[in-house]
């Protein structure tokens, strides 16, 4: 018998859209499932990822080619990342490759050259950037905070906790407690937090470094470099970092010890990706805790009705923070409403008297004001009253927003600039006027109402540089802003000690919203934003300018009252038949007429897979109907229950995949903007 080594062969993911692992013949005796390796695929080589090593294969030896390298230099990526990255293309509906590539870190992703091991070496060395540590302050726990702690250091396994606490009622500290706890129980052990926005890592970074200083902190998002984003993974990857503190990309960090997660304002939009494979990262911790028998940690003071739904069924266990941790008799502070109907306020005034003299009054007693407006620019619209012309995106249906810093025509979904023209370009009049007001304007009103105070805007135009927003957000701590305009960047987690008032200007607009989801969105906005007064204690105000002073929603708000709005939302939700008492899967199309586009949908829905659980709607042209001069639109499929929603898609998606239609489209589980 000849004496031949057994040929092995490899199951291996690669960054495209095909439907199962691809397999090869390995010739590398050490190579393991999770090794990142580079593979010829068609005529190209590229970076993939080993999910399995076997004896045998079902294609024919002879036909197959060979694994071309393995990168033996980073250890390879456990069993259970596997297991779960698999989940999440499973119930994405997405290729295997497609979701477990992309979760890489740059280096490992591009196929590694002659030069990666010295490259890996720098990185290994590499000091990562970071904010210098906060002092520790270990503050006293308040009775509720404690009991939250408690439970969460007893908790074994796997189980949902919703942290349910308003505003200031100290969430962070029960988090580093638990953390703290975890860090000590196992010195191996790893602790991912997720935190909706970038601007808020450096923050919690420095408190996390503060606290925990041997344990190694690192911070993932997507706005960082890309070696600086190898780094930190690579920390991660190899335990020599026990934390991460990151956006919803980190839900895939390489974490082998994982022992805890905690997802920071677990409602926040901002979880699910809005491009790619549209991932719910909020949804996703809760799966990789479950695959992995360990503890997740949902905070919120205004939890999603999803979460919410959870917690009433006791499917979550709900702790409860309901006083304020800086001083426990502090009341939370009044919201009032102001009435911008007429006479009250003059028509076109976007500041109301009332709002004024508050302004005027806070900056007199030497505090720090806050005025929030949901949208950046100077005008939303530039219009000609002499001919009716109006500022469009000559790509999208949808207008162009005045910026009025560089006098530009904005468009703020495709990216589309050009210069402001100064006379109509339709008729030539000279008159021309912006309608309504950006962050940019309401900025130029307050230095007119206020001449003696220190403005300042923060917003995504404003913060545009590297770690411009960091340093604008330090500037405010410091005290040197006395008003601070901005537009949800502002409204986020900040813990602002001097802002002893809040304006909210004009949250009228999304009360009028199509979506369904637009209230649950708009009161937790609005929760959050007056969560940014009297923090430091002392007595404030938050004042709301509105058209609709008698809404419901304003007075649950008003009240304080979460639990009666998410209550009442879910008996609307309920009775009609709606997330999240139903699952959903949105189809969309792109074509160059809606026409096109409708058409694709329509075969689509003809050629759906007989399914009785499952209701297929109409096509409908989407909400923006074109974005970047392709026209949109969607088709809304629905079960009561998610196993038969997910066959469905499974054979409906095989179908259409095999169609080869020159339409582009992509569908999305549990959409959130319908
Ligand atoms: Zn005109
Ligand atoms: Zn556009």
């Amino acid at each position: 018998m000849p004496t031949l080594l057994a040929t092995r062969y490899a199951r291996v993911v690669v960054d495209v859209p095909i439907p199962q692992p691809l397999d090869y013949t390995l010739a590398f005796a050490d190579a393991a499932p999770g090794q990142v390796c580079v593979v010829p695929v068609g005529r190209r080589s590229q970076a993939g990822l080993i999910v399995e090593v076997r004896d045998s294969s079902a294609v024919d030896a002879g036909r197959l080619k060979a694994v071309a390298s393995v990168v033996d230099e980073v250890s390879p990526l456990d069993q259970p990342w596997l297991d779960f990255t698999l989940f999440a293309a499973d119930y994405y509906q997405q290729r295997w490759g497609e979701v477990a590539l992309p979760a890489l870190p740059p280096m490992l992703r591009s196929k590694p050259g002659p030069r990666f091991a010295q490259a890996l070496a720098r990185l290994r060395r590499a000091r990562l950037e970071a904010p210098p540590a906060a002092t520790p302050v270990r503050r006293r726990l308040n009775a509720e905070q404690q009991q939250a702690v408690d439970v969460l250091v007893a908790a074994q396994g796997f189980g949902v906790h919703l942290l349910f606490g308003i505003t200031g009622s100290g969430k962070t500290e029960v988090y580093l407690r638990a953390i703290e706890d975890r860090l000590r129980a196992d010195d191996r052990s790893q602790i991912l937090l997720l935190v909706p926005e970038i601007n808020l890592t450096p923050q919690l970074e420095a408190l996390l470094r503060g606290r925990f200083q041997e344990a190694g902190v690192v911070t993932l998002h997507s706005g960082l470099p890309d070696g600086e984003r190898s780094a930190a993974w690579l920390a991660a990857h190899e335990q020599r970092a026990r934390i991460v503190v990151g956006t919803r990309l980190a839900v895939f960090a390489s974490l082998p010890a994982l022992a805890l997660i905690v997802v920071d304002e677990e409602h926040d939009p901002s979880y699910k990706a809005g491009e790619g494979v549209r991932y719910s990262a909020r949804d996703l911790a809760i799966k990789r805790a479950q695959l992995l028998g360990i503890p997740v940690v949902l905070g919120s003071a205004t939890p999603s009705l999803e979460t919410w739904a959870a917690a009433q069924s006791r499917r979550y266990q709900t702790l409860r923070l309901t006083q304020r941790a800086v001083d426990e008799d502090a009341e939370p502070p009044a919201i009032e409403l102001v009435d911008l109907r007429p006479p009250q306020a003059q028509a076109g005034s976007a500041i109301a008297p009332a709002v004024a003299e508050a302004l005027a009054a806070t900056l007199e007693a030497g505090r720090q004001s806050l005025v929030f407006l949901n949208r950046r620019g100077y005008a939303p619209v530039v219009a000609c009253d002499a001919c009716g012309w109006l500022s469009r995106c000559p790509q999208c249906s949808t207008f162009a927003v005045f910026h009025k810093t560089d006098r530009t025509l904005r468009c703020h979904h495709c990216g589309y600039a050009e210069r402001a023209p100064r006379s109509c370009p339709t008729c030539g009049n000279q008159a021309l006027h912006g309608v309504g007001h950006g962050t940019q304007r309401v900025e130029e009103l307050l230095r007119e109402l206020l001449p003696t105070a220190r403005v300042m805007r923060i917003d995504r135009d404003s913060t545009r540089k590297r770690h411009a927003a960091e340093q604008a957000f330090d500037a405010v701590h410091a005290g040197d802003v006395d008003v601070l305009v901005g537009t949800q960047m502002i409204a986020k987690g900040h813990d602002f000690q001097g802002v002893a008032l809040v304006v909210v200007l004009n949250p009228d607009g999304q009360l009028a919203s199509h979506d369904f989801r637009a209230p649950e969105r708009l009161f937790s906005t609005l929760v959050q934003v007056a969560g940014r007064a009297g923090r430091g204690g002392h007595a404030s105000r938050v004042l709301l300018q509105t058209r609709f002073p008698s809404h419901p929603l304003f007075a649950a708000l008003a009240r304080h009252d979460y639990a009666a709005f998410a209550d009442g939302q879910l008996a609307e939700r309920r009775s009609a038949n709606m997330p999240p008492y139903t699952y959903q899967a949105l189809l969309t199309a792109e074509g160059r007429t809606m026409e096109a586009a409708l058409g694709f949908l329509r075969e689509a829905r003809d050629e759906a897979p007989a399914e009785p659980e499952v209701r297929v709607f109409d096509p409908v042209p989407m909400a923006l109907q074109r974005l970047a001069g392709v026209e949109r639109a969607q088709l809304l499929v629905e079960a009561d229950r998610r196993g038969p929603l997910q066959a469905f898609l499974r054979a409906w998606l095989e179908g259409l995949r095999a169609r080869r239609s020159r339409i582009r489209w992509q569908v999305e589980v549990d959409p959130q903007e319908i």
